[in-house]
């Protein structure tokens, strides 16, 4: 492409017309009015959409890559969280200019990370505005199957994915502009920008999870969600908390606040019995530790070993 201020239809043809997984189960994928995907026999379509804004989710001037890593990851999140295979995307993009440059880096990590997870761009649309990213994610399910938020049962196991905090961490060390080369400021940083949706995990969940939520606002507050929908207590025990080492070492005294109010680190949390958790825990890609266990009615979420008067529980747009 000769100009490097494409118009939208040079966009969608240079940068977006061919990304992502090359599966067979497009029929008609982008150029038409719509797309038109084959569905698996008796699958169940499960699909979720995403929007984040510059400047709400990721700071002013983050670099294009991040920007599409943190899009698309967090979209793919929710499907592992349902327990869902990945299979199509759409993405509707608002940007201030038409910048190939931006465009180029964009959609590259776009195309990588639909890659590494086995799904390919179907459509979406291209408009001129504050730089915003929605992605909607489709995925299959069987047809009576499905981890949901709602299935906890009493005296199951509490149990999350990686280590939480990370996230938090890592903005606040982009917000305080600890850019300096550090291995452990990256390491943050990365999981801020790149989250790794836990779509193996999620899969092999539908077999043997109850219930499931990826922790995108605070473990706290998607705790609660989680309480709630199933109408059940959960109690959290703050020393089993999976922390990092950069985590710990870089905010010795706030690890433990971030792990537990701090969003965007999505990771799946989710119950289990307990046969069933030491089954899982050979076989799942990603450590899974258990931090609690569910209580019973109350529908309340409790934490041992730290003071649960904090005054932010998690991330809310409207508060
Ligand atoms: P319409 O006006 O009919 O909605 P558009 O001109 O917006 O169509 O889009 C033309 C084609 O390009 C459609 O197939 C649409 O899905 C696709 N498309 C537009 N923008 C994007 C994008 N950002 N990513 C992927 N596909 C896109
Ligand atoms: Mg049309």
């Amino acid at each position: 492409m000769s100009d490097s201020n494409p118009s939208e239809f040079d966009i969608i043809q240079s940068f977006f017309s061919d990304l992502g997984h090359a599966d067979g189960a497009t029929q008609l994928g982008i150029g038409d009015d719509a797309a038109i995907v084959r569905i698996p026999v008796s699958a169940r379509l499960c699909l979720s959409v995403d929007t984040v804004v510059e400047g709400v989710h990721f700071p002013a001037g983050t670099a294009p890559q991040h920007v599409a890593k943190r899009a698309l990851g967090s979209a793919l999140s929710d499907l592992a969280a349902m327990g869902a295979k990945a299979s199509h995307f759409t993405l509707a993009l608002t940007m201030p200019k038409s910048d190939s440059r931006w465009l180029k880096s964009f959609a590259k990590a776009l195309h990588d990370m639909a890659v590494a997870f086995g799904v390919s761009l179907v459509g979406g649309d291209t408009t001129r505005g504050p730089l915003t990213v929605t992605v909607q994610v489709h995925g299959w399910l069987p047809p009576d199957k499905a981890l949901t938020r709602a299935s906890a049962r009493e005296g199951e196991l509490l149990v999350v994915s990686g280590t939480l905090g990370d996230a938090g961490a890592g903005l606040r060390c982009l917000q305080q502009a600890l850019r300096d080369p550090n291995a452990e400021v990256d390491y943050l940083a990365g999981r801020f920008y790149c989250p790794s949706p836990r779509l193996l995990l999620g899969r092999q969940l539908l077999d043997c999870g109850s219930a499931c939520i990826d922790v995108s606002d605070g473990l706290l507050s998607d705790a609660q969600h989680l309480a709630k929908a199933s109408g059940v207590g959960l109690e959290i025990d703050a020393s089993l908390i999976p922390l990092s080492p950069a985590l710990q070492r870089l905010f010795p005294k706030q690890a433990l606040e971030l792990a537990l109010t701090a969003g965007d680190d999505y990771e799946l949390l989710f119950t289990l019995s307990e046969s069933k958790f030491k089954a899982l825990q050979s076989l799942s890609p990603v450590p899974v530790s258990v931090i609690g266990k569910v209580s019973g009615a109350g529908q309340q979420v409790s934490v041992k070993g730290y003071d649960l008067d904090i005054q932010q529980k998690g991330y809310l747009h409207f508060d």
